[in-house]
């Protein structure tokens, strides 16, 4: 058979690798020989999942969209991918001109190139790093301004004694007997509905096709140890409770010279004894005097970047709301500010002095009103018994 492999998965000759991945799992779903009743379901799923190998490896799709399907396949039967000198002379037209010129610059150092040698494959795939969380609390004064935080984290990283590989520099490797190098390991099972072949990583190398003697007495053959590290977080004013900063390649190291996953920190804003906070706007309760209320005043008003003036009417009632424009948070990553919602509280007053209760029963009588205020009503009930 010699299906080219785009066509195989459907998909264009300049594809994404997402495009292919998607495409494979279509396909693989299709023809799985679990719910395929299509007689050939098996050997067309091999033949996906092959395609998808290939062309999602980087190294691989270049070699395959140079040779073309039919050399790429001999090129494989020879033992291209295991590292085997298939004695495809030169002069075959070499794609990448000249690759280790004379006489040694046969097909064998392309393979070497391309695929390795040695039976280095399988788990050698560049891998992104995982994701890492962490969280932060931040005062809503710095969520007002922005700050730089620094947060600590405990997290994997690279090990500087064997730089990564897990072994102490210059230790001998051999072949891993388990699945002689392939880095994979495959397993036959015969279920109901018929044989279903399956691949995982070799449990014995990770996937490295290759042991080595000793391991790195750091990280234990990790390659990774577990670190401390502190970090300068950038903290964008307007920021809310519960958003997510993210960092990127702060995360756990790549595999295989893959890239670091990121850093997501979720900040939380701690609660300010003034302020309620709506988004970007905020709401405070001020207390008014009686008398403020009554003739009207300026009064002072906290806002999270220091004291405005605001005026209160004459008249206001208690429970009155006013709008201070802008005064509010900034809004995340644009200009402007919320507002700052003021809610006059007007405050009875507890207790009086003598001038003071002589003033309010003259304000009283004045006003037409009966007031018993020789004796409360605590004390008349006091008298009743
Ligand atoms: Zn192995
Ligand atoms: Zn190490």
């Amino acid at each position: 058979m010699s299906e080219d492999f785009y066509d195989v998965l459907g998909v264009s000759r300049d594809a994404s690798e997402d495009e292919i991945q998607e495409a494979y799992r279509e396909k693989a779903t299709q023809y799985h020989p679990d719910v395929s009743d299509d007689p050939n379901a098996e050997e067309k799923f091999k033949r996906v999942k092959k395609a998808k190998e290939v062309l999602t490896d980087e190294e691989k799709r270049q070699a395959y969209d140079q040779m073309g399907h039919d050399r790429f396949e001999q090129a494989e039967k020879r033992g291209g991918f295991d590292g085997g000198r298939g004695g495809a002379g030169a002069g075959q037209g070499n794609p990448f001109g000249g690759a280790g010129g004379g006489m040694g610059g046969g097909m064998g150092d392309i393979f070497e190139q391309f695929f390795g040698g040695g039976g280095q494959r399988g788990g050698s795939r560049p891998r992104q790093g995982a994701d890492l969380r962490t969280t932060m609390t931040i005062d809503l004064e710095e969520a007002y301004h922005g700050a730089e935080k620094q947060v600590t984290v405990r997290r994997p990283e690279r090990c500087d004694t064997c730089n990564g590989e897990g072994h102490p520099p210059g230790t001998d490797a051999r072949t891993c007997p388990e699945c002689n190098g392939q880095g994979q390991v495959t397993q036959v099972q015969q279920t109901p509905f018929g044989r279903v072949q399956q691949s995982r990583t070799c449990p014995r190398c990770e996937g490295q096709g290759e042991l080595y003697e000793e391991t790195c007495s750091d990280c234990g053959g990790d390659g990774v140890v577990q670190r401390e590290a502190t970090l300068s977080v950038e903290v964008p004013a307007g920021i809310q409770d519960g958003q997510t900063l993210q960092m990127d390649g702060e995360g756990a190291p790549g595999e295989n010279g893959g890239p670091n996953g990121d850093m997501l920190i979720e900040v939380s804003v701690r609660d300010h004894p003034e302020f309620e906070r709506d988004g970007a706007d905020l709401h405070h309760r001020a207390a008014v005097s009686f008398p403020q209320a009554v003739f009207g005043d300026t009064v002072e008003i906290p806002t999270v970047d220091g004291s405005v003036e605001m005026d209160v009417p004459a008249g206001t009632q208690s429970g009155e709301t006013f709008r201070l424009q802008g005064k509010g948070m900034p809004h995340l990553r644009r200009r402007g500010h919320g507002d700052l919602y003021v809610k006059a509280q007007v405050v009875t007053p507890e207790s009086l002095n003598d001038d003071q209760r002589e003033a309010l029963e003259a304000f009283a009588e004045a006003g037409g009103e009966e007031v018993d205020v020789e004796q409360g009503f605590f004390e008349k009930i006091k008298n009743s018994f």
